[in-house]
């Protein structure tokens, strides 16, 4: 396996990477790829090939959704077996979450996707985006002696960490250290030397992995954060919403939530209507416990069911994927107590 033979494919969504400054009102917005690619002559350095897609028009990723994860999926697929390994350019805003999707719509996966940005532009004197874009592509283009990717997952590369995609969340405005992992250890970190954590191995098996791209999603979904006063009518209206098909409940600690006879009650009648509850903690690193406290013991009683450490992103997209198989509550229901593509650590 030579350098000659290895290639990337460098799929350009939006975000900040790709920003520069509007003269007149100050505003970040988007630019093009070639434009980019001026910003980073260091790209040459690399002696194979990188081959470049962009959506048209770059999107700020608060803008991306559902249909651009499936045109993601596709540009995958449909190139899969021309590179080596992808690297997905994307706004830090939504890219947890678009980890996560991809993570489940891409089942099979036997290549490196990687997705990165950076909190400054490329073309700012001290952007991040350069050592991002860089090493991002160095890892996608990383193979093992068999000559299969070293990496095959989803994955973030943020601030020389590379992190299982859906384990990320977004937790800095700021800082260049913008994305944590708390509840799963970095797959790489970046120094001098690109340093793999041998002991963490892919989720699933590799023995004749075929790439299955998934394009079913259902965004019947709902979030219901609780907090110290939370009213009874808003849990009724959200829970009554047509449709309603799930709710990620993000609750306290590991997994508590009001004894309020209302709360439960509302939460009983939802699940008994085949509304699928997942319970997930706003902390940040954890996981569920319902059986701990009698706090968290009720909604195991109401139906709920725990989302163990999972993240919200990641909560989230599973139950999208889940449902728009049009699997049955029950099964749904069980899935999501099941690690798919390594979101959770269970049993
Ligand atoms: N608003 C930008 C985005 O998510 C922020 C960034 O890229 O860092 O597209």
């Amino acid at each position: 396996m030579t350098q000659e033979s290895t290639s990337v494919l460098l799929i350009y969504t939006g975000g900040t990477i790709g920003m520069i400054e509007n003269p007149e009102t100050g505003a970040l917005e988007n630019f093009n790829f070639e434009q980019l690619q001026k910003h980073v002559p260091e790209l040459a350095g690399f002696h194979f090939r990188i081959d470049s897609f962009q959506f048209d028009p770059p999107r700020d990723s608060s803008d991306m959704d559902p249909n651009a994860w499936r045109e993601l999926v596709k540009i995958i697929s449909d190139n899969y077996n021309e590179y080596n390994g992808f690297v997905i350019l994307h706004g830090t805003d939504t890219m947890a979450f678009t980890a996560s999707a991809l993570s489940f719509m891409l089942e099979g996966l036997d290549k490196a996707v990687i997705l990165t940005g950076s909190q400054l532009p490329i073309g700012v004197l001290r952007t991040d985006g350069k050592e991002n874009l860089m090493t991002s592509i160095e890892i996608a283009a990383a193979r093992n002696e068999e000559g299969k990717a070293l990496i095959p997952e989803v994955c973030i590369f943020f601030e020389n960490h590379l992190m299982r995609g859906n384990r990320t969340t977004k937790l800095n405005a700021e800082n260049f250290n913008a994305f944590r992992s708390f509840n799963y250890p970095a797959l790489a970190t970046a120094g001098i030397h690109i340093k793999y954590n041998q002991v963490i191995r892919n989720y699933s098996k590799r023995e004749d992995r075929d790439l299955k791209p998934h394009y079913l999603l259902d965004t019947n979904i709902a979030i219901l954060k609780i907090f110290p006063g939370l009213q009874e009518n808003v849990v009724a209206a959200t829970l009554a919403v047509p449709g309603l098909k799930a709710v990620v409940l993000e609750t306290y600690g590991s997994g508590n939530a009001p004894r309020k006879e209302w709360f439960i009650r509302l939460l009983c009648e939802a699940s008994s209507k085949g509304i699928v509850i997942v319970n997930i903690t706003q902390c940040s690193a954890g996981a569920v416990e319902m059986e701990r406290y009698e706090t968290g013991y009720q909604l195991l009683q109401a139906g709920v069911v725990s989302g163990h450490d999972s993240t919200t992103e990641s909560a989230i997209t599973k139950l999208m994927f889940l449902l728009g198989h049009g699997l049955s509550t029950e099964e749904v229901r069980k899935r999501m107590g099941v690690s798919i593509a390594g979101e959770m650590t269970v049993g």
